[in-house]
């Protein structure tokens, strides 16, 4: 390994790779060459490569919401709680709306 240490904190490659943590924001630029092939053992890739799948949490959490609160409607109908019922249907139509994310213009 090449002999390392940082200009400004004066953190060796040594120190630095026995604790895994930086003196200083030059030890970034000091210990690059280290860095590296440390990051690609700990990642087992070149940093981030940003193209993590991402599923939207909020949407699901709407998509959920949905489920339950059209069964909550199926069985207020069965009681017959037409005014339950209502209510669940607005928030059913609003949630449905907002998984569109369209512009509804007003009036
Ligand atoms: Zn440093």
């Amino acid at each position: 390994m090449k002999k390392t240490s940082c200009p400004q904190c004066g953190l060796s490659a040594a120190e630095f790779g026995e604790s895994g943590q930086l003196g200083c924001a030059a030890c970034y630029r000091a210990f690059e060459e280290t860095l590296v092939p440390l990051f690609k053992q700990i990642h087992g890739n070149e940093f981030h490569r940003g193209k993590v799948p991402v599923s939207d949490p909020s949407r699901q959490k709407m998509r959920r919401e949905l489920i339950d609160l059209r069964r909550a409607l199926k069985k207020a109908v069965g009681r017959e709680a037409y005014e339950q019922a209502a209510n669940l249907r607005d928030r059913i139509n609003e949630l449905e709306r907002g998984t569109d994310r369209q512009q509804v213009a007003h009036g």
